[in-house]
């Protein structure tokens, strides 16, 4: 890897883009790293190239990358903060103090798990950056893991797939995400992740890949027809994905594998809907699969038209139909809304704090301004909420534990009788506070939510589901009088 890689990636995104502080910082951590080898005998400085350069794949600032470029000096080196600081300001300086912090961290078992993941937030909140760079540091050192002891290894994949995995998902970089526990997942179940990249490289790829070029060519020639502009890529390798699923769902490997499922790119959102149709008109669509991510976008932002039709064979095929914005937006995330925010074109159906971030960044002309009431306006009125397991929920502050069971599942909030805050009994119309861990007791006899309950909780969802049971079990109630013919 070379600077001249990273700069070039750089202004792909950014053409106008002034490059000489990415220069200047790699020149400074060439000096300060000069005499240090990595584990496998590389100089030290290709672990910094590799981090800035996952860092421009996914579209990051320039402050971003330079940070990426410096962020193991102040740890390992005879240079300090302060120099960061007197050479590239304040704004890379804080970055690096950021990544440094978090370093910190270590990683103890899943008994320590929702700590570890509350410090990460915690650093998030000042700044989302510092945990992009985060990932890419963590990414290239997963790529160089096999020159440490088993149990660093083993220590550093398991911290991975149950930590940063998650965030990233949770940030939408999904592409970072998939990346990290296809490595974890390589190195924590070596036997199993073997047995599926050989079905998958091996077994089955070849025909696959037939299936798929047909289908491209079929919908490809419809949609030149109808002079829209398309790219058309097959399904993202993501073996831990397809482990998963088998998992879960107890199912064989060509069960998962055989779902067809494919990608079309198109300019703008009517020729989304315009797709949409010539594909139906192609194939028959199983009319319970279709998803109109579009009009009601997921709770994370996520956009896009999903169908599932009875393909070439009559086999099933999933389509996702995406705008390139939502396209770049699904794997990059967060990343993403910082590039189509300085290109200018913002879109508006995203997580509740990221469109609060992008309003602030919108208002706010001073980075370190930006950053100050990004801290105090989106992070100050949202809470993070654990589950027992560890999962993450976002919620407005003042949530009650009502509300976090509406979250996490209907007919959790409907069952609801009491709460665990933090492994102590608590009322359901307590205010919950940032990190706090719980867990809802539930009577499986309950028939659904009372109607008091309207008055405690604090977000829509809620108070909707609330609403929706209470209606639902009253038309129940006027069923029972009406005599049967
Ligand atoms: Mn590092």
């Amino acid at each position: 890897m070379t600077i001249n890689q990273i700069i070039s990636q750089f202004k792909e995104n950014r053409p106008k883009a002034d490059t000489t502080m990415i220069q200047l910082a790699f020149e400074f951590a060439q000096k300060a790293h000069a005499d240090q080898k990595r584990k496998n005998g590389e100089p030290y400085i290709q672990h910094s190239l590799h981090t800035a350069f996952v860092l421009t794949q996914i579209k990051a600032d320039l402050e971003t990358v330079v940070a990426g470029l410096l962020h193991d000096i102040p740890e390992d080196t005879e240079y300090t903060l302060a120099d960061i600081e007197k050479n590239f300001g304040e704004e890379v300086a804080d970055l690096v103090e950021g990544i440094t912090k978090l370093s910190k961290i270590k990683y103890r078992g899943i008994e320590r798990y929702s700590e570890s993941l509350r410090k990460m937030f915690l650093a998030m909140a000042k700044d989302l950056r510092v945990i992009l760079i985060k990932f890419a540091d963590r990414l290239h050192n997963l790529r160089t893991l096999e020159s440490l002891p088993l149990e660093k290894r083993l220590r550093i994949a398991k911290e991975t797939l149950e930590i940063y995995a998650p965030i990233a998902g949770l940030l939408g970089v999904f592409r970072l995400k998939w990346q990290l526990e296809d490595i974890c997942f390589k190195h924590l179940y070596p036997e199993e992740y073997k047995k599926l990249e050989y079905k998958y490289e091996v077994e089955k790829k070849y025909e696959h890949n037939q299936y798929i070029q047909k289908t491209k060519n079929i919908l490809g020639a419809k949609l030149k027809e109808a002079k829209i502009p398309f790219q058309i890529t097959s399904r993202f390798k993501h073996l831990y994905g397809i482990y998963l699923k088998m998992q879960k769902k107890d199912r064989k490997f060509a069960e998962i594998y055989d779902v067809f499922a494919m990608r079309v790119v198109v300019p703008s959102i009517a020729d989304c809907y315009k797709t949409l149709g010539i594909i139906h008109s192609l194939w028959r669509p199983n009319p319970s699969r279709f998803k109109d991510y579009i009009a009601v976008p997921k709770p994370n932002g996520y956009r896009a038209l999903h169908t599932t039709v009875y393909g070439l064979e009559s086999k099933s095929c999933e389509f996702q139909i995406r705008t390139k914005e939502m396209d770049e937006q699904a794997k990059f995330g967060i990343a993403a809304h910082w590039y189509y925010k300085a290109k200018g074109s913002v879109s508006i159906n995203q997580p509740g704090w990221v469109k609060e971030v992008l309003k602030i960044q919108k208002d706010t002309e001073d980075t370190l301004d930006f950053i100050k009431q990004i801290k105090f306006d989106v992070f100050h009125d949202r809470i993070f909420v654990f589950t027992p397991k560890g999962d993450v929920f976002d919620l407005p502050k003042g949530s009650t534990p009502i509300d976090f069971a509406y979250y996490v599942h209907s007919d959790i909030g409907n069952q609801a009788v009491g709460a665990m805050v933090n492994d102590k009994i608590a009322t359901l119309d307590q205010g919950l506070k940032n990190g706090d861990l719980v867990e809802i007791i539930r009577e499986k006899k309950r028939k659904g939510p009372s109607r008091d309950w309207l008055k405690i909780v604090k977000t829509a969802t809620a108070r909707n589901k609330i609403k929706q049971n209470l209606r639902n079990s009253m038309l129940d109630n006027i069923k029972k009088f009406i005599p049967k013919i």
